[in-house]
């Protein structure tokens, strides 16, 4: 198989699961960290591998390497194995979602801001989602009649700081998150929430149902509910460890133990909360977005020229919220009806962000 962003979290724990099950590796895809590239090509072999700067060629232990973003689409095209995983983060995971598609391959996507930006433009069934809820829902689906799901939040790094004290709170504060080991973007937006928003998305495209809600559950053990039309509900609960849904989406099915079960009375209860507007702005939008999903293009764009200037101490937290909110009402009547409208609206929120 083929993983894209080999060197982060998701890649990392994809590795571990391959490993395991014996699986070959036909390229890898890293970004800037070559010395931990360097040794995954030592153990795993690949016959290809991608990065992104074309001065850290030299660095890369191996002789067919192919750089930058149009090199990932290369890289794909050289390949034979049918499956990808994409486990890069943001946008730039976009061209090779569609180019593994494209070339008839199955997706294990955990980049979701493919399905964000273009979920109605992609075809989800022959994607297997690596997301911890979807994964959950996923479980829970028999052939019954839904009426809604849900998905649980952790509420991320700033669940319980106090309102006023949430301006001064930085970068690195905002990278503590109380349950889940992560790369820092979803990290962040566990602390905005928006990564909830996103995954809100995801299920909207995923499993076609619009009756779709988020709740904070701080434990990060149950992940999903699906609610029926008979009125009963059931739950997913599992350890909050990524390697159950990579398990699942690498290998499809899984009779052997991947994490270990969850002792009901060590955990003694279990609480719920609402999820707050005003430590959370971009809630806001939760119901109109899901109305027209369509438009989460700008809210990632927005998005993410926010995280820069977060990082870059130009803004606080809550602003990066407001500046998605600011961006979500100037683009609100935006439709992108192909990829190339998707790519033109991206450009034009990024240059809207960053007057
Ligand atoms: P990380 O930041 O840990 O990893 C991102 C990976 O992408 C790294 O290998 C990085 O390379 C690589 N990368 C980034 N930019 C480029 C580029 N321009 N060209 C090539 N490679 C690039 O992120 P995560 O693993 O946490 O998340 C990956 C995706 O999975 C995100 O979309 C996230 O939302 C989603 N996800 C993550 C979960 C988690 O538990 N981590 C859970 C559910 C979904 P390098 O580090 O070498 O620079």
């Amino acid at each position: 198989m083929i993983i894209l962003g080999s060197t982060g979290s998701i890649g990392v724990n994809a590795l571990i699961i391959a490993k395991r099950f014996g699986m070959e590796i036909e390229a890898l895809v890293a970004g800037k960290n070559i010395a931990l590239l360097n040794e995954q090509i030592k153990e795993h072999h690949p016959k290809y591998v991608a990065i992104s700067d074309e001065k850290d060629r030299y660095l890369v232990k191996h002789s067919e390497v192919f750089v930058g973003k149009e090199g990932i689409l290369e890289l794909l095209q050289k390949t034979q194995s049918f499956l990808v995983v994409n486990a890069l983060v943001g946008f730039v995971g976009l061209a090779p979602s569609i180019e593994a598609l494209r070339l008839g391959k199955r997706l294990a996507l955990a980049n979701k801001e493919s399905l964000v930006v273009a979920g109605h433009l992609l075809d989800t069934s022959r994607i297997t989602p690596i997301d911890s809820e979807h994964f959950g829902l996923w479980y829970l689906l028999g052939n019954r009649p839904v009426s809604a799901m849900t998905i649980t939040a952790s509420g991320g790094a700033f669940r319980d700081t106090p309102l006023a004290e949430l301006p001064r709170m930085s970068f690195q504060d905002a990278l503590k998150h109380p349950n889940w080991s992560m790369g820092a973007k979803i990290t962040i937006d566990s602390a905005t929430m928006t990564n909830k928003l996103f995954e809100l998305l995801e299920a909207r495209w995923l499993f076609g149902c619009e009756k779709l809600d988020a709740i904070i559950e701080p434990q990060s053990i149950i992940h999903a509910f699906v609610h029926f039309q008979d009125g009963s509900t059931t739950a997913h609960l599992a350890k909050a460890d990524m390697k159950l849904p990579i398990a699942f989406a690498l290998r499809g099915e899984i009779e052997e133990a991947i994490l270990p079960s969850i002792d009901l009375s060590e955990i003694g209860s279990f609480s719920f909360q609402k999820i707050d507007k005003e430590r959370y702005p971009i809630w806001e939008i939760k119901d109109e977005i899901l109305a027209h999903p369509t438009r989460g293009v700008v809210i990632n764009a927005a998005n993410e020229v926010g995280i820069g200037k977060f990082y870059n101490r130009e803004i606080s937290i809550l602003d990066l919220a407001r500046l998605t909110l600011k961006a979500y009402r100037f683009f609100e009547n935006v439709n992108p009806k192909s990829l190339d409208e998707v790519f033109e609206v991206d450009r034009e929120v990024r240059q809207y962000c960053l007057k």
